[in-house]
């Protein structure tokens, strides 16, 4: 059913009540039913989204297919414009955009998401697109290869960073000529929306860009599991991701993942500590914790192990905590199933015999009541066995392990199922090529906690990270496949 855009919610001109976009038509449900989606800070309902189902997914992949001959065959310079078009309106919009992100993931405001240049980056591959010409066996041939979209591609992401996390995927596998079915999480699906909203507006066709909202089991489930997606990119994790591999199992799907991570921090001996302390403190506390990169083990050299704890704890204590439209550094978990998870393992670090030196539960006060927070927690004294060292916690809690030699170091920092991001905090150039090379994770920082900043840079996951990379040079040819073609003439 399409309905009329009733006006504004959620505070923002962008959102459109009860609303997803199938084939440029706003439309709830197929069967109508629909789910709240609540600012974690207040517990407040800022609006509500269908909650589509096989149904949905259905006619919306019926939709990208009705959309994707033209799509394809729009020449690929003509794509790169509506991208640029895109980039544009995001930037127009940034304030709105970033608010709604805000609000939805309840974090404090962290500086303008980088989305439109990500997406001009990604639009400036688009007719860059090339084949080769190949060698043939005699003269009257010619051999070619053709790099061609897939077709209907599926994506599902999560709501650690909605609008980023969108403009990856849809990015690059638009311009390569692909159209999309895309989940954005059910707790954070309002930036993806008003982004879809905006994709239109620039004059992407409908079709080519359709978002379905609802529950991962429910909407979520019918997209890898459908027999028509021809390429399927996940965000979000492990367990999930498992199902998800599962599902394209079924069809022979091709699947890129990205996965959780347990983002080793490594502190050598002549470390500056001006810069490492500061920066670990904030990279386990931006977003609460709930970064994928974030580097939640600290290694550090015996030799000032406890000067780097005393500092961490000095710093993470500052860390002021509170809803999102406040001046706070730290906002609330993004949901009460997070928050139940995160204060599980504060409460299992202490039970494994990590030493807790900072936080450990829920921050004591009536204006944290009604959301879904937690206290900056700094475990010491962990031990590479322990569960809080292993797995994933998805929360503001930094474990310190010590240790008594580089080769320690590395092996203690490689000793997890992940590999997504790792950093190493050395003032010497040959410590620092060591560890670059020697660190199993896609993305490697030295003297930096959650990268650099470098510009187009892949970004993936080793080991249980993932596979395929984003973002790269490359992101727009990894959403293509490759055909070879021999042309022989008639003789004519
Ligand atoms: P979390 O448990 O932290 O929400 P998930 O990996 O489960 O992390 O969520 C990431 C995305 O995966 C969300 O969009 C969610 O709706 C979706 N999702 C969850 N379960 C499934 C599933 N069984 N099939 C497909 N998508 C799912």
């Amino acid at each position: 059913m399409t309905i009329a855009p009733p006006g504004p919610v959620a505070g923002s001109p962008l959102i459109i009540d009860d609303a997803q976009l199938i084939g440029g038509d706003w439309v709830r449900a197929a069967d109508g039913r629909t789910i709240d989606v609540v600012n974690p800070a207040t517990g407040e309902v800022l609006a509500r989204v269908p909650r589509g189902g096989a149904a949905d997914v259905e006619a919306a992949v019926q939709a990208a297919e009705a959309a994707y001959p033209a799509w394809r065959d729009t020449n690929a310079t003509a794509r790169a414009t509506l991208l640029f078009r895109w980039a544009q309106l995001i930037e127009d919009n940034l304030v709105e955009l970033d608010k709604l992100e805000s609000q939805e993931v309840g974090r404090p405001h962290w500086g303008p998401p980088p989305m439109a240049g990500q997406l001009r980056f990604t639009a400036g591959q688009a007719d860059k697109v090339q084949g080769l010409s190949l060698p043939t066996y005699s003269p009257d041939a010619i051999g070619l290869t053709l790099r061609e979209p897939y077709g209907v591609v599926g994506a599902i992401i999560p709501w650690n960073a909605p609008g980023p996390m969108f403009v990856t995927d849809v990015g690059p596998a638009i311009a390569a000529g692909n159209t999309i079915v895309i989940k954005p999480a059910e707790d954070a699906p309002l930036t993806a929306l008003a982004l879809a909203r905006l994709a239109l507006e620039a004059g992407i066709p409908p079709g080519v860009v359709n978002v379905v909202t609802g529950y991962g089991h429910e909407a979520g489930a019918a997209i890898p599991a459908h027999p028509r997606i021809r390429r399927m990119s996940f965000t979000g994790s492990p367990q999930t991701g498992t199902l998800i591999m599962a599902a394209c199992a079924q069809n022979l799907t091709p699947l890129h993942l990205e996965l959780g991570g347990k983002s080793p921090q490594v502190i050598l001996a002549d470390a500056d500590l001006d810069a490492a302390v500061p920066a670990i403190a904030r990279g386990i506390t931006l977003n609460t914790g709930q970064i994928c990169a974030a580097g939640s083990r600290v290694i550090v050299h015996r030799s000032v192990h406890a000067q780097v704890v005393q500092r961490l704890a000095e710093q993470m204590s500052q860390v002021k905590v509170g809803p999102w439209h406040e001046q706070v550094n730290m906002g609330p978990l993004i949901n009460a199933k997070q928050q139940e998870r995160v204060l599980q393992y504060m409460q299992l670090g202490q039970e494994e015999g990590a030493d807790l030196v900072l936080g450990g539960g829920r921050p004591a006060g009536e204006q944290f009541e009604r959301g879904y927070f937690v206290e900056p927690t700094l475990f010491d004294n962990v031990d590479p066995q322990m569960r809080i060292h292993q797995e994933e916690i998805f929360g503001p809690v930094l474990g310190v392990t010590a240790v008594d030699d580089e080769d320690e170091a590395l092996a203690v920092a490689n000793g997890t199922d992940y590999g997504l991001v790792a950093s190493v905090w050395t003032r010497d150039v040959g410590r620092a090529v060591k560890f670059s090379r020697g660190l199993l994770a896609g993305q490697v920082a030295v003297n930096a906690a959650l990268g650099a900043g470098v510009i187009g840079g892949p970004f993936g996951g080793y080991k249980r990270s993932g596979f395929g990379r984003t973002m790269g040079a490359d992101a727009v040819l990894d959403y293509t496949t490759v055909k070879t073609v021999s042309l022989r003439g008639t003789g004519a």
